[in-house]
């Protein structure tokens, strides 16, 4: 008998880990990918300190995939957190649990551990075919790619699309395929940024802030949110000012309620505690011990405030507030922010939105297209930064690679049939 032939498409984190498991099982794997290289945005993940997963306990783990927790805990179950660090170490890549719980490689980096990785599969049989762009479906099951030298289809008994969400297109995952699996019949959600900055206000900031300030951080500070659902986020952490806006760490905690509040009423205020380890108390006394100095100064002496939270104080507080002791201590314990509108797609650090798994079976199989997995980013789900994505990415396909051995030890083919996988039309 032919030996069954899988395409995995996309090789990212979700696609490499399903051809490690299907390749370790005997299971023959052709990888097609567009870019040149593989692991794209796993690289440049790995630029900030690749974060691979978190220490904290797995009840709280699974939390953060909000209303998705019911279809990626099962994911988890079978390839959580640890499996991810023992996975790693398998690899010769030793990982260290931060002050915050989050999980990185010892070298924080990603290069050493993608070339192990890619080592493996290649000592395992899977074959790498670069610079092959799905674009469609061909008669039957075959899958369409172009390639520099011209269109080829390729037949296989069981795909996997592992091709990413839409955020940082230039790193390959661009959500080309959207109408491809939506004429397919496959239920897609439409994106939205997830982990990403915001626009402030209509009137944005002054163009002295702008200029001044855009690109430094806010460090030490907490930010306060609470929705019109009464869901509500308090955090202490750092972000950055913008030219039109704020982002960084601190604001992708909160950005999935922003943006969920922005989408209802068009806008959503947070707060900004400037001195989130002094008290009201503390920070009103030392407001009030004002002498001639500037505010400016006597803050910076008084209370250590540093010259981007001072002028968030100006942009935020009318000029005659200035003197009200009580308003500033007040702005200074939470400064209203508002924000108008999350930054676009492709700027976020990942994206909400994606094949639904209603469209899907337990395996992630798509019920309208037998033989077809869907696997990563690409799926609708959304999580916090903090090692969740790639957890889960990887855990998906790890899952629907386990879900692809069971279909082909069924013998239950995809229509097409076995045929010559790779074979130009
Ligand atoms: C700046 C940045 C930093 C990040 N840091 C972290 C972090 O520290 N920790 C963390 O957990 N997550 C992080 N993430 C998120 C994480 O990298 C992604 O969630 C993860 O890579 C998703 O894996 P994936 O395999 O689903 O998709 P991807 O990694 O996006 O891979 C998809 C692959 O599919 C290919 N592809 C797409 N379309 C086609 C097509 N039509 N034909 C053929 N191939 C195609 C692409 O070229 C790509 O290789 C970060 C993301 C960004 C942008």
């Amino acid at each position: 008998m032919t030996q069954p032939q899988i395409a995995i498409i996309g090789g990212g984190p979700a696609g490499l880990m399903a051809a490690e498991r299907l390749s370790a099982a005997g299971v023959q794997v052709d990888l097609f990918d567009a870019m040149p290289s593989v692991g794209r945005k796993f690289l440049l993940a790995g630029r900030g300190g690749l974060n691979l997963t978190h220490a904290e306990p797995f009840a709280d783990f699974v939390q953060r995939f909000g209303a998705r927790r019911p279809q990626i805990e099962p994911m988890l179950e079978m390839f959580g957190p640890q499996a991810l660090r023992d996975w790693a170490q398998g690899l010769g890549i030793e990982t260290f649990v931060g002050t915050s719980r989050r999980v990185f490689p010892t070298d924080m980096k990603a290069a050493p551990l993608l070339r192990a990785w890619l080592h493996r599969l290649r000592a395992a049989g899977v074959r790498f075919h670069m610079r092959h762009r799905w674009i469609g479906f061909a008669q039957g099951a075959a899958l369409r790619f172009a390639t520099s030298d011209g269109e080829v289809t390729v037949r296989a008994d069981a795909a996997l699309l592992a091709l990413g969400g839409a955020s940082w297109p230039r790193l390959g995952s661009d959500g080309s395929w959207v109408p491809l699996l939506r004429e397919r019949g496959i239920d897609v959600a439409p994106w939205q940024p997830a982990n990403c900055g915001f626009d402030i206000g209509a009137s944005g900031w002054t163009p002295f802030f702008a200029e001044r300030f855009a690109g430094q951080p806010f460090k030490s500070v907490a930010i306060a949110f609470e929705d019109g659902q009464g869901r509500r986020f308090a955090r202490k952490g750092e972000f950055v000012a913008t030219a039109t806006g704020i982002e960084g760490s601190l604001v992708y905690a909160v950005s999935a309620l922003l943006r969920d509040q922005i989408a209802v009423h068009g806008r959503a205020t947070l707060h900004v505690d400037l001195l989130p380890d002094r008290s009201p108390a503390q920070v009103l006394a030392a407001v009030q011990q004002r002498g001639a100095k500037s505010l400016g100064s006597h803050l910076k002496s008084r209370l250590g405030l540093d010259a981007i939270k001072s002028a968030l104080l100006h942009e935020v507080l009318p000029r005659e507030a200035l003197h009200d002791a009580a308003r500033v201590a007040a702005t200074l314990k939470a400064a209203p922010l508002t924000v108008t509108a999350p930054r676009p797609v492709d700027e976020a650090i990942s994206t909400a939105g994606g094949v639904r798994f209603e469209a899907l079976d337990a395996g992630l199989m798509a019920t309208a297209a037998p033989g077809l997995f869907i696997a990563g980013e690409m799926l609708d789900w959304e999580a916090p930064t903090g090692g969740y994505l790639l957890t889960a990415s990887m855990a998906s396909g790890a899952v629907a690679a386990s879900a692809m051995r069971a279909r082909l030890a069924d013998g239950r083919l995809v229509p097409s049939g076995p045929a010559d996988v790779y074979s130009p039309r």
